[in-house]
């Protein structure tokens, strides 16, 4: 089992994805022929099935719509990280988004908890977007005046 983190392979259609996080935005895909934002990065539009596809900017703001804690490693890179969380967000503009939620024990974890996304840079072309508790984003804009 090998000790290196597991990270999303960049191809053309997820590139701006990953270019928008190294720049700390998060961006969704989004439909020009009906306006919808969605997730799953996908070739059509999951509502019309339009090809006409564009990114759009979100607020990085959500809750959490589902959640599951690992206390087992199924890769040994997350062995000293157990247990940790991954999520479910749905964002304020609607798609869902799976990530871990750091900065929070686990155990306090619940489905409505509002979070805020934060960028976790792990190698020169991957910066992953990932979640925190609202309140420990403001904690932590507080702490940096
Ligand atoms: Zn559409």
């Amino acid at each position: 089992m090998s000790n290196e983190r597991p990270l999303p392979i960049l191809t053309d259609h997820n590139r701006p994805f990953w270019q928008a996080a190294a720049e700390h935005r998060l961006v969704m895909p989004s439909c020009n022929a009906c306006a919808k934002l969605f997730y799953p990065i996908g070739p059509v539009c999951p509502d019309c099935f339009s090809q006409d596809l564009g990114w759009k900017q979100v607020s990085g703001r959500g809750k959490i719509s589902s959640f599951v804690v690992y206390r087992q490693a199924f890769f040994a890179f997350f062995k000293d990280k157990l247990p940790y969380a991954v999520a479910q967000i749905e964002l304020d503009e609607g798609p869902r988004y799976s990530a871990n939620v750091l900065g929070v024990d686990p155990a306090q974890l619940h489905i409505g908890m509002e979070v805020e996304v934060s960028f976790e840079r792990v190698s020169d072309e991957v910066t992953l977007p990932q979640f925190q508790p609202r309140f420990a984003a403001a904690l932590q804009a507080v702490d940096a005046q």
